[in-house]
């Protein structure tokens, strides 16, 4: 492998100063022709092509990416991972990408910086206290680990909290195995495996329209003009349903912005993260110390990517009531990203009507934590033309059939 990190190259490149370490990705101008056509350069789509390649052996592949890689909601989210969804599909497809984060920097070759520190779910009222147990029992059986905490067992994690503000805890679940990966570092681990493995990777080219003939795909119009493709895969979140309208489709997804925030950079103060469904507010403190906290969704659709005043606002007044020591930190940044709902808050994973065009989207406020397992079921279902067993119930058709799998319990503003 090119350019393979270890402490040995780390020594070498520092011998020589640091100059003559080899780019991490190409930049190739596209081909005419691919076997597949990715669209969207986030997480989601570069895992695609990573395991399209490593896995199913396809290397003809590009994918193209309107902006920079990585630099939709792969760089906007708040990073939390866990697997403990309350039904069995999502659990398993969650679980699959737990089990891949826990071996991915070894397999990239790439410090993603994947840091099991645990998820905490707060519950605030006594019907919170039952769904929250109903969930950790629903994962234990699905082999995802899981516990209740006492209010006890929560102050000696979390000193700071306060358990009895106006929205006293009562428990929490616990997710040990869940915690936070550094989100750019998973997008360039991502970029810099499928390129060795020679996929190409085509930034600053926009898909402008989806050309098919005869109910079958052909290829791409974009900004640097009509590239072929035998398949084409769409991994463009919040812009899923603009790209599927290029195709004449239409998804039952919703684009909502969805906010967060962190603060100057503070001292060790909270070692996992802290989620509170009925509150809106969820917080964690990144390993430069800054604290890191997101809210709800702007209830408004919209494709701008920043969100309005009164859903940062009403998060702040939530995280100052349950941490009244936190009220004088500093915020130092905020932003927005456009997210992709479902009316059941699961994702799409799926073939469409076209003959190879697939669509994976509908994510919501949650996919930076299946990143790896969506590129997974994702690929298998672009090589195969069928769908992966962990991925078939999050087929389109469950729209028409009424199969949906409502995670809006599990899924909510609980990333
Ligand atoms: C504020 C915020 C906090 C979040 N927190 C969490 C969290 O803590 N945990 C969690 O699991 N999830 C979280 N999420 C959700 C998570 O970020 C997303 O579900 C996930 O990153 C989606 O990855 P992706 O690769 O599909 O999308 P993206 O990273 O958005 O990639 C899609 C790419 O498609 C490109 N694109 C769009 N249109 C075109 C076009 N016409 N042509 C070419 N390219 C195009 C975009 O430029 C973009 O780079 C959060 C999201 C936000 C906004």
């Amino acid at each position: 492998m090119r350019n393979r990190y270890s402490l040995f190259s780390l020594v070498r490149n520092g011998l020589s100063h640091n100059e003559k370490w080899g780019r991490a990705w190409h930049s190739p101008e596209p081909k005419r022709e691919y076997d597949v056509v990715i669209v969207g350069a986030g997480g989601h789509g570069l895992a695609t092509a990573y395991y399209l390649a490593k896995i199913h052996g396809i290397r003809n592949i590009a994918v193209v990416e309107k902006g920079w890689l990585g630099g939709g909601n792969t760089a906007r989210n708040t990073t939390i991972v866990r697997s403990n969804y309350l039904w069995d599909e999502s659990a398993q497809l969650y679980e699959k990408a737990m089990q891949l984060w826990e071996g991915l920097s070894r397999d990239l070759n790439y410090n993603v910086m994947f840091s099991q520190r645990g998820v905490m779910n707060l519950a605030h009222t006594l019907q919170e206290v039952r769904d929250t147990q109903r969930r950790i029992n629903a994962n234990l059986y699905n082999g995802v680990d899981g516990e209740w905490l006492s209010r006890e067992q929560i102050r000696q994690q979390v000193p700071l909290i306060n358990l009895d503000s106006r929205y006293p805890v009562l428990g929490a679940s616990f997710q040990r195995r869940g915690g936070v990966a550094r989100h750019d570092a998973v997008a360039w681990g991502f970029a810099r495996a499928a390129d060795q493995l020679g996929v190409d990777i085509i930034q600053n080219c926009p898909v402008t329209h989806i050309r098919k003939k005869d109910g079958a795909i052909e290829g791409v119009d974009t900004g640097k003009g009509f590239i072929r493709a035998k398949k084409v895969a769409v991994v463009a979140a919040g812009h899923s349903s603009v790209i599927a309208d290029m195709a004449g489709i239409r998804l039952p997804l919703e684009s909502h912005p969805l906010q967060a925030l962190v603060s100057e950079p503070v001292k060790p103060a909270i070692n996992t993260v802290i989620m509170s469904n009925a509150v809106h507010a969820y917080i964690s403190q990144s390993d430069k110390g800054d604290l890191v906290i997101g809210a709800g969704i702007d209830q408004y659709t919209g494709y701008g990517q920043r969100g309005s005043f009164q859903s940062i606002e009403h998060t702040l007044q939530a995280i100052v009531e349950m941490f009244p020591s936190l009220s004088r930190v500093r915020m130092n940044r905020q932003w927005g990203g456009i997210v992709d709902i479902c009316p059941d808050a699961c994702p799409i994973i799926s073939k469409t009507a076209i003959k190879g065009l697939y669509f994976n989207c509908g994510w919501g406020t949650g996919g930076f934590k299946a990143t790896p397992g969506s590129g997974w079921v994702f690929a298998h279902t672009i090589a195969n033309d069928e769908p992966h067993p962990l991925n078939a119930p999050f087929s389109i058709d469950r729209f028409y059939t009424g199969h949906l799998i409502d995670e809006h319990g599990a899924a909510a503003v609980a990333h």
